[in-house]
């Protein structure tokens, strides 16, 4: 893990000449760490779920999303830090460049790291870093614990997301499919898709 600017590669990966995309600014860390799950209909479809760790958004990519059922492990591959401001990013990522395609916020709320309720009182980074993470999660659509788990070897950027088995586990929801919408502005993806291309014809006459 490199000791620089958490959000080098996520700065060196885009043209904010091109992309909509926020560039870092000052957003303060929050009171109560967030979350965002940002639905990303990018070459291949994928929900990005980001947790609020130390003023940065750590992100994994879930290419089939999250699960209420604890039975069902879902992989998700770590991917660059975002900054804070990405949290209420919804918008068009042009197809040329980096991630192209529409994103939606699919879920956002607050957590809380269930490792800092046991005895050794593991922070957020040093789960990171051990490869196993316990947040409780309070959304609009997840709510209940989660676990990503790092799965093969050291330098793998492979992790399994699961459902824990407590009181807001259900294996009857499937909120990817019966819950399509945006939390922040209602809107389904092919809604933003049409507002922004409408947008975009505005902009030129
Ligand atoms: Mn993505």
């Amino acid at each position: 893990m490199s000791t620089r600017n958490p959000l080098e590669e996520y700065l060196k990966k885009r043209d904010f000449s091109k992309t909509p995309e926020p560039q870092p600014g000052t957003r303060k860390p929050s009171e109560s760490p967030i979350f965002v799950i940002q639905k990303h209909d990018a070459s291949s479809l994928h929900y990005d779920f980001r947790l609020e760790v130390d003023g940065v958004l750590k992100s994994w990519a879930v290419p089939k999303g999250p699960s209420t059922d604890p039975s069902e492990k879902r992989l998700a591959i770590i991917t660059e830090d975002h900054p804070m401001e990405y949290a209420d990013f919804e918008g068009v990522i042009p197809q040329d460049e980096y991630g192209g395609g529409t994103v939606l916020v699919w879920d956002a709320g607050v957590y809380h790291n269930l490792k800092e309720d046991k005895e050794e009182k593991v922070s957020m980074q040093d789960s990171i870093e051990k490869g196993q993470v316990e947040v409780w999660l309070r959304g609009e659509k997840l709510t209940g614990g989660y676990v990503f788990i790092h799965t093969g070897k050291k330098d793998s950027n492979q992790w399994l997301l699961i459902k824990m088995k407590d009181d807001e586990a259900d294996a009857r929801r499937n909120p990817t499919s019966t819950e399509p919408k945006s939390v922040l502005s209602g809107r389904t993806l092919e809604e933003i898709e049409a507002q922004e291309a409408e947008k975009e014809d505005e902009n030129k006459s």
